[in-house]
């Protein structure tokens, strides 16, 4: 298997990272970037997320130009999001999952039926056209891929609280149960996120990253997110170098991406990931 690598794509006005090599293999994930939506600033302008305070009519505008723009149209109604909270608990989903969370316009009633995966940060699945979309403005976004025995897909909401209960790890566990592939077989996609330039955290909280994952996560009060969650995919059996990372700082690139360091009030890029056939 070839190193995964991610590249840079712009189709039908939306802008996304994506592996192709895996997207032969019947597995496709994308990394939104900001641009191509239709939601006015501050959430300007390709906003997913339903919690944010944008109009949920744009967001879901939004929501199908992104799918439509990775190739999964057709798969809009079967859009699973989660209500992520920081922590570290893991949901396998199925078919009888599929459209939870789908609309962000959804309200009570019937509709509350298909409300977002409730308390989870991470989502598992091993079933064909059932996209798992999660939520990101500086917080690490990672996707975890497997082709065999059967495919399957995690998408996981990382930011320094669930880092360090090992959410990662815990991804990894739950996708290896799920799919009975191998932990050296997975591969591993850290999406964009507010890099050790512009993170800034307490330094007894830096201390507790480097003691946590014995890495060097943290130099001073510059916290690395990235190396922590190379730390803890690794310790649960993924290679070093089946793990690929974007490598934009959100904050930086503010531009490109959502900040909630640079902005407070933004809206959120999104991590996708669908398998595409059995
Ligand atoms: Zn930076």
């Amino acid at each position: 298997m070839n190193r995964p690598e991610m590249i840079r794509v712009e189709h039908e006005g939306v802008v996304f990272w994506t592996d192709p090599e895996l997207a032969k293999d019947g597995v496709r994930i994308a990394f939104s970037e900001r641009s191509g939506g239709v939601s006015a600033p501050p959430y300007d302008s390709l906003d997913l997320a339903a919690h944010v305070g944008d109009d949920p009519l744009l967001v879901d505008e939004n929501r199908s130009r992104f799918l439509s723009g990775v190739g999964i149209a057709g798969l809009r109604d079967s859009l699973i999001t989660a209500e992520q909270v920081h922590g570290d608990v893991i949901t396998l989903v199925g078919t009888d999952d599929s459209g939870r969370g789908a609309s962000a316009s959804a309200g009570s009633g019937a509709a509350a039926l298909r409300s977002p995966v409730p308390q989870t940060d991470g989502l598992v699945t091993k079933t064909p056209e059932l996209p798992l979309m999660l939520f990101f403005a500086d917080c690490v976004p990672v996707i975890l891929a497997v082709t065999d025995p059967v495919p399957g897909v995690a998408v996981v909401h990382a930011g320094w609280r669930g880092v360090l209960s090992r959410i990662p790890e815990k991804a990894v566990h739950a996708l290896i149960v799920a799919t009975g592939a191998e932990s050296s077989a997975v591969r591993a996609y850290i999406g964009p996120h507010i890099g050790s330039c512009c993170y800034k955290v307490a330094t007894t909280l830096a201390a507790t990253f480097n003691e946590t994952f014995d890495t060097i996560a943290a130099v001073e009060d510059h916290l690395d997110l990235a190396v922590a969650v190379r730390a803890s995919l690794m310790d649960a059996g993924v290679e070093g170098d089946r793990i690929a990372e974007l490598g934009a700082c959100t904050f930086d690139s503010a531009d490109r991406f959502f900040s909630y360091r640079a902005n407070d009030v933004t809206g959120r890029h999104g991590a996708l990931a669908v398998i595409t056939k059995d």
